[in-house]
């Protein structure tokens, strides 16, 4: 119930129905850190990539707005080849630095509304928004073309690396993002397979082929 017109006051409880907001007034810094907090709930420290929490609650979204209005989304795994060897060869804290220049070599690709998301360790899955089949091949091929053409420059040497990629549309592989992605691990898995620095789209006769 809205009372008297007057003034909102710092901390003040407005009721709306059964939600309750409190007013509060932040000053620049405060703004700031708080945004700063939020960033840090829903992306990767090292990478500045959206995290796993963030893309489930987003792909869950997409996904159902998706299908309501018959939008096509494309999902991107992407894996580095022989990720291990570059730690090996290089030491982990090359391995970071590589690790931040290609999720910024990929950020750098996408449009403001894809989301990149660092999934697991060396693992990056990207969600294109009203991307079919042939955009989510095109997308991957420009990414793995872009990774093979980066050059790394170390103390140790110039290194550059390639990434495997498995894409899914949605719709090709079913309605759920459990289905969609056991289908984009199954290609990831089949690009391994076939000789890594490759992009394969999911088609059915993947299905059970990956171990
Ligand atoms: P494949 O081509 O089959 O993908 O081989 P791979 O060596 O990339 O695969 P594997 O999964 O065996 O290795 C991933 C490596 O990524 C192992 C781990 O040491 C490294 N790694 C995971 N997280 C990080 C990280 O945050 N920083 C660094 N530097 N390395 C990481
Ligand atoms: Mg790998
Ligand atoms: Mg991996």
């Amino acid at each position: 119930a809205v009372d008297l017109p007057r003034r909102l006051l710092d901390g003040d409880h407005i009721s709306l129905g059964n939600t309750t907001l409190k007013f509060s007034m932040l000053e620049e810094l405060e703004e700031h850190a708080l945004m700063q907090l939020v960033a840090l709930t829903v992306r990767d420290p090292l990478t500045n990539a959206y995290n796993r929490r963030y893309l489930m609650d987003h792909l869950r979204g997409e996904l159902a707005f998706a299908a309501r209005l018959g939008t096509p989304v494309g999902l991107l795994l992407i894996d580095i080849d022989h990720f291990k060897q570059v730690n090996d060869s290089y030491g982990h804290r090359v391995g970071d630095i590589v690790l931040q220049l290609v999720a910024a070599s990929m950020q750098r690709l996408l449009r403001p509304y894809d989301v990149l998301c660092r999934y697991g360790s060396e693992e990056f899955v990207i969600v294109g928004e009203e991307t079919d089949e042939g955009g989510a091949l095109w997308l991957a091929e420009l990414i793995r073309t872009e990774l093979e053409a980066v050059k790394f420059h170390s103390d140790l040497g110039t290194l550059n690396v390639t990434c495997s990629v498995g894409v899914a549309p949605f719709g090709a592989a079913g309605g759920t993002w459990e289905q969609l992605f056991k289908a984009t691990d199954e290609a990831l898995y089949a690009s391994k397979r076939g000789g890594r620095n490759k992009v394969t789209v999911w088609t059915p006769r993947l299905s059970g082929a990956a171990a």
